[in-house]
């Protein structure tokens, strides 16, 4: 009998705010639960409706993520569209030492800094279906403050440039064909022989 062994890696959901990651990420974690992880950041933006302590995020206020960068419990951080976003290093870690795979919704910076860290990434960067589209969606985020909304929008631009340093590249006009892609890429990138190790090797 034949028995193969893969490693982890990290997988990474990158794209502007408002693009649809975490849709995306949520279905990923409900289909995979048994093999993927999810890296739960910190971050002192407010708690948005619908999103959970401990689940969405860890909501920390200015100082306690200063803190957390001094004492180096880290592994990156960013400040985007007005925020700190920051990875705590401990829990990914462990998982992967466990064989999990983990996975991460960044900001693109994300992946530079991730790369300083670990060699095994694959990369997706999602392209909203178009800045007409992305602005609705953000309106509707953010109805009360227009400011906030034409900030992530330039940022949203301005990030997009980088979509060329990724693996993969997917524009999420339907969220179902999105989800199917990821899926399918996932799917194959566990299957790469750079990542297989045998456990019974039987004369081969
Ligand atoms: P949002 O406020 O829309 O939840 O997140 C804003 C941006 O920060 C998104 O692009 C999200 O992917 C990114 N982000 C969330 N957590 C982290 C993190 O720990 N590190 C980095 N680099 N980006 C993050």
């Amino acid at each position: 009998m034949i028995e193969l062994k893969r490693k982890p890696f990290i997988f990474l959901i990158s794209g502007p705010s408002g693009t649809g990651k975490t849709t995306i990420v949520r279905k990923l974690l409900k289909k995979y639960k048994n093999e993927i992880k999810y890296s739960i950041s910190y971050t002192t933006r407010e708690k948005r409706e619908g999103e959970i302590e401990g689940v969405d995020y860890y909501y920390v206020s200015e100082d306690e993520f200063k803190k957390k960068i001094e004492n180096g419990e880290l592994i990156e951080w960013t400040f985007a569209y007005g925020n700190y976003y920051g990875t705590p290093k401990e829990p990914v870690l462990k998982w992967l030492d466990q064989g999990y795979n983990v996975l991460f919704d960044m900001d693109s910076k994300g992946l530079f800094n991730l790369k300083r860290h670990f060699e095994d990434i694959v990369s997706i960067f999602l392209f909203p279906p178009s800045w007409e589209e992305l602005l609705n969606r953000l309106s509707k985020r953010h109805p009360d403050n227009p400011e906030l909304v034409e900030k992530r929008l330039m940022e949203a631009k301005e990030e997009s440039k980088m979509w060329k340093f990724f693996d993969y590249t997917i524009v999420n006009t339907i969220v179902e064909e999105t989800f199917e892609m990821v899926e399918n890429i996932y799917k194959a990138e566990k299957l790469k022989a750079k990542r297989t190790y045998l456990i019974s090797e039987e004369k081969i």
